[in-house]
């Protein structure tokens, strides 16, 4: 049994050696996905669709729950309409993919593909907002999107991948920067509660602020190797894409007035989120809120009589109250628990015929390795039990993770120094020049992640030119 479970373990390089492949073996080897024909292009499979679905399908919950309905909108954009909004364009212009021929015929404008529908949602706004009443409109879409990237990884950083935009239009400047609270705090809560991520939120600086946007804010996450990510983003766009596209209605004393639009995101990248901050060297881990399998039942000598149809009874007995399922195909079990480990299940449970004769079998964690024999009568309480033990303890563990990888910095030195010795967020007040962002950025790839909501007075100076400091930021290598 050892040398066919090393067989199995050996397919994925150590995250202390070589991260980067780590993260490539863990993604192929848990059958999350597969590369498509053109370059940067990926297949979910049904593993990692099915992973997909459930962060979908909670979050989708959240944005009906604040009021949203959810439309479909066209995968084309005319080039005139994306070239309405300067800042916008000027953003999104080096990644737009092009459609220039219907057929052999070629087209008299050309068609970008949506890198996001902003304008489209602008167009539509412009032609079917007209009063007060009419207002707020809170259009959400799910759909996939196009940009044309330099370099790619699988769900980090995709030509085509999947994602919700929200779109919206309000009367007011405040009840607009409510909206863009209000999401963000929905992508939070998704992103601690079920994905045991925790997050810091705050605001981009201008430098990272969305391409037309007032102000952008977001949160941001600590993957294993000490880079961030940022794992969703609101946007409140002041009137500014209201004035370029016309989007004006008549208040409730007959005046004209642009709306307060919001737009915010949350795409597939933040699987990449949730690989590298609880995967480890045997595999994925799946926190059990959105696990699409919370338990595998593996039979040991299954051949023995009785052994399947009591696992199969245990399988039936359980699915009201968890997302299980059986593996008895005709592997090894060393084979079946490797793969229990390499595809994240929370829970493992194995009952073989001395199980059966005590009425017990063994659950085993994905998280801890932990094993805990129990009775079969109670396993209806202590199975889901056991889930919310193991998503607490991914979090805490993200968390205190994300603690020790954070290091406070006051000058230019130590940033350096702390960049070779503990690479993670860093934190440090900040003049607010961009001059600064910039030399930082250039020097040491690290750039501003944000201003934190949660504001601390470090110092009295920026870390970086020594002039009066006016906030603290959060700052690290990211995806
Ligand atoms: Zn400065």
């Amino acid at each position: 049994m050892m040398s066919k479970n090393k067989q199995f373990v050996e397919k994925i390089t150590a995250m202390e050696d070589d991260f980067a492949q780590w993260y490539t073996d863990v993604v192929k080897q848990a059958e999350l996905v597969d590369y498509g024909l053109v370059r940067g292009t990926m297949i979910m499979k049904p593993y990692g669709f099915a992973i997909w679905e459930n962060v979908r399908d909670a979050l989708d919950r959240k944005i009906k729950e604040t009021g949203h309905s959810n439309v479909a909108f066209p995968l084309f954009i005319p080039e005139s309409l994306l070239e309405k909004e300067k800042d916008h364009v000027e953003g999104f212009a080096p990644e737009v993919a092009w459609v220039t021929h219907g057929g052999d015929e070629e087209l008299a404008e050309r068609l970008a593909i949506r890198p996001t529908s902003e304008v489209l949602f602008c167009d539509y706004y412009s032609k079917n907002i007209h009063s007060y009443r009419d207002l707020p409109k809170l259009y959400n879409q799910w759909a996939n999107v196009v940009r044309w990237e330099k370099t790619t990884r699988p769900f980090l950083r995709s030509s085509e991948f999947h994602w919700q935009e929200g779109h919206t239009a309000h009367a007011t400047d405040e009840e607009a920067a409510k909206e863009t609270d209000q999401m963000l705090n929905v992508y939070a809560d998704l992103a601690e509660n079920y994905l045991a991520i925790p997050v810091i939120k705050g605001r981009k600086t201008e430098m990272e602020k969305f391409a037309g946007a007032k102000y952008t804010i977001t949160i941001e996450c600590m993957m294993h190797d000490g880079k961030a990510l940022q794992a969703g983003t609101s946007h409140h766009f002041g009137s500014g894409f209201a004035e370029a596209f016309d989007i004006t209605y008549l208040d409730k004393d007959g005046k004209s007035q642009f709306v307060h639009q919001t737009s915010w995101g949350l795409s597939t990248r933040i699987m990449g989120a949730l690989i590298m901050v609880h995967g480890d060297n045997r595999g994925l881990v799946v926190p059990p809120r959105i696990a699409p399998t919370q338990a595998m039942i593996v039979p040991i000598a299954q051949h023995k009589e009785g052994v399947l149809d009591k696992a199969y009874d245990l399988r039936d007995k359980l699915a009201d109250i968890v997302r299980i399922d059986i593996d008895a195909s005709d592997k090894m079990p060393g084979w079946k628990f490797n793969e229990c480990e390499m595809k994240g299940y929370p829970v493992r449970i194995e009952i073989g015929p001395k199980d059966i004769e005590k009425n017990q079998v063994v659950l085993v964690r994905r998280d801890t390795n932990e094993k805990e024999f129990v009775s079969i009568d109670e396993l209806e309480v202590r199975l889901p039990a056991l889930l919310e033990e193991i998503q607490q303890n991914l979090f805490d563990k993200a968390l205190a993770h994300r603690n020790e990888k954070t290091t406070v910095v006051k000058s230019m030195d130590e940033l350096e120094k702390a960049l070779k010795e503990n690479p993670g967020f860093l934190k440090a007040m900040w003049c607010g020049d961009e001059a600064c962002e910039e030399k930082i950025k250039e020097e040491t790839q690290v750039t501003s992640r944000c201003i934190p909501f949660e504001q601390e007075k470090l110092a009295d100076t920026c870390f970086c030119c020594g002039k009066k400091a006016k906030e603290m930021v959060y700052w690290a290598r990211a995806y």
